[in-house]
């Protein structure tokens, strides 16, 4: 294979005409007027804005408060980490805050793959996830995912027919795009095949505290006691996504090579966000706030998934999700669905084509669409589903 000598910078840019439509919301160009229901924003009513009041007037006028403006140590301030420790139940030198979930992405990419190496992704995959290899240079090999998460039966055939990946990743929670949960023997399975084969699993798991039951969801990450699994996590999508607060959490065994690689790449997290952070979390009051966000998340997802199946019909068949942000649907019938994207535009509703989270080969995909529910009120959803179903009978 001729070695690929662009620079990460090239290989990043060059790769996104090819996925135009996602990946880069800057280049989506909304109508005004127009219902979005593509992206992973969270519903802004959802979000604990009182507490964020309160934990900044104690944080403010607190002394904590200047010498969180000073440079804090390259893992995060260790009174975070701790709660970040205790919640996962692992010793808090595993745990390193960082700049949000893409951040934490970015850094296990860097700690675990060279130029070449190949890592098994999910298929369809969260696409961003994929711009984040070609920080490296390392090639994804898909492998699909059902209602229950990645299949592990399908990897296991592969990695006895040869295939040797330095690494795996998946979203085991409500995955992004199509909304399936990988259950605990899955998960341990995985782990069996990461030891066996001597592979890194990479969990990516920022909806796990957004299910639609309250405490229906164990909140700390699966397989924490492998030492092969590094798990990525965000306040994104339960305290907004423009905080940028994460963490990952890596093996004991690579703790310090995962601190000093995080130092010298950006050094730290703000000091003053992770104070904060730490005092919104705190809150007696957080728990509760989280659940209710949770239900009314999955309120929202059972109108948009209503008014779909009443305005569709049998055409539709619909992924029921138990958490997350978004439907997966598929349209039966052999549907255009770049004239269907199109035409949804000019009627305006936005929504993300199942195409878009291909790896390569997209042919499984076609006919299938994720529809977000988190951000929009729910008159929106249902508007949202009146103008796609006018696109859709324009198709004749
Ligand atoms: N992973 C997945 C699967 C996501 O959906 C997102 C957010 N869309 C992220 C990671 C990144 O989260 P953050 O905004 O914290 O970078």
């Amino acid at each position: 294979m001729v070695p690929d000598t662009r620079t990460a910078a090239s290989r990043l840019l060059e790769q996104l005409p090819a996925r135009q439509g996602f990946g880069d919301a800057t280049l989506i160009k909304h109508r005004p007027g127009s219902i979005d229901l593509g992206g992973g924003n969270p519903d802004v009513e959802a979000l604990p804005t009182a507490l964020y009041r309160d934990a900044a007037r104690d944080l403010t006028e607190g002394d904590a408060f200047a010498a969180s403006l000073r440079y804090v140590p390259a893992p995060g301030i260790p009174a975070l980490r701790t709660w970040i420790a205790e919640r996962e139940g692992v010793d808090a030198e595993r745990v390193i805050v960082t700049t949000g979930g893409a951040h934490g992405l970015a850094l296990a990419v860097l700690g675990t793959l060279d130029a070449g190496d190949e890592i098994v992704v999910d298929d369809p995959v969260y696409p961003l996830f994929l711009r984040t290899l070609d920080l490296v240079g390392a090639h994804p090999v898909p492998i699909r995912v059902d209602a229950h998460g990645i299949d592990v039966d399908e990897l296991e055939r592969r990695l006895l027919a040869g295939l040797r990946p330095k690494a795996l990743f998946t979203v085991p929670t409500f995955q992004n795009p199509s909304g399936g949960t990988l259950p605990d023997d899955r998960a341990r399975r995985l782990a069996e095949l990461a030891d066996r084969f001597g592979f890194t699993i990479i969990f990516d798991d920022p909806y796990r505290e957004v299910g639609f039951e309250p405490g229906g969801v164990d909140v700390r990450s699966r397989q924490l006691d492998s030492d092969r699994v590094i798990a990525v996590n965000t306040f994104s999508k339960t305290l907004g996504p423009a905080l940028r607060v994460g963490w990952i959490v890596v093996p004991e065994a690579l703790a310090e090579r995962f601190v000093r690689l995080r130092n010298r790449l950006d050094g730290l997290t703000s000091g003053t966000l992770q104070e904060l952070v730490l005092r919104i979390v705190q809150r007696q009051e957080y728990p509760a706030a989280l659940a209710a966000a949770g239900v009314g998340y999955g309120r929202k997802a059972r109108a948009l998934q209503q008014a779909l199946e009443s305005r569709f019909g049998d055409a539709i068949e619909i992924t029921e999700p138990s958490g997350g942000f978004f439907l997966w649907a598929r349209l039966h019938g052999d549907a255009d669905f770049a004239r269907l994207h199109a035409l949804a535009q000019d009627e305006g509703v936005f929504f993300q084509r199942g195409e878009w989270f291909a790896v390569d080969d997209d042919a499984h995909l076609r006919g299938t669409m994720r529809l977000s529910f988190s951000e929009q009120p729910t008159e929106a959803l249902v508007e949202g589903v009146e103008r796609l179903h006018r696109a859709w009978r324009q198709l004749g």
